[in-house]
């Protein structure tokens, strides 16, 4: 598979496809959207919220939620907004998101089975990493959504001037609703 893409990258490169998408590294929205990894969303977000190449700064991980204040999501939007004129947030979370229903310790299981030693997991809980709830799901979209808003609103190193809401899109249709309206 992988052998294939990268044959298909050089004809992209050859036959000068790449002009269609010349733009430069500031989002052209002031925008930076958080969202999930979701195969569904790969081109339905962006066709459906008229994104196009340069618009925005897109920031993925299963789930589209942000639980650590100091993890890499909180660390690109703020070199966004410090660095690349971002001033606007959207959280754009989805209707049966797979990063839902996840069970950390079914996951626990299936490493075992794939080789990790069972060793290895309990020393990370000693290190403060309980693999099981970091894998986890969140019982509420949603709410999920809502956090992830507030923590940011209330993250000690995002200026007050940032608009942030938060968004649940369906994933057939496009359609996003409103959870967190950005003016407030
Ligand atoms: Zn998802």
């Amino acid at each position: 598979m992988i052998e294939e893409i990268l044959e298909y990258n050089k004809n992209f490169v050859k036959e000068k496809k790449y002009k269609n998408y010349e733009t430069d590294k500031f989002p052209n929205k002031k925008l930076a959207v958080v969202t999930c990894m979701d195969t569904r969303l790969v081109e339905l977000l962006p066709a459906a919220l008229g994104f196009k190449n340069g618009d925005i700064k897109l920031i993925k991980n299963a789930g589209g939620i942000i639980t650590n204040k100091f993890g890499s999501a909180v660390r690109s939007l703020l070199i966004g907004v410090y660095e690349l004129n971002v001033q606007n947030i959207m959280i754009i979370g989805h209707k049966e998101c797979g990063a839902k229903q996840v069970n950390g310790l079914e996951i626990e299981r299936k490493m075992i089975i794939r080789g990790i030693k069972k060793e290895e997991i309990e020393t990370m809980k000693y290190c403060g990493i309980d693999v099981e709830n970091w894998l986890g799901g969140f019982d509420s979209t949603s709410k999920a959504i809502e956090d992830t808003v507030m923590l940011l609103r209330n993250h000690p190193l995002m200026p007050n001037d940032v608009k942030i809401g938060g968004y649940l899109m369906d994933p057939w249709t496009g359609e996003l609703e409103v959870i967190v309206d950005a003016d407030f």
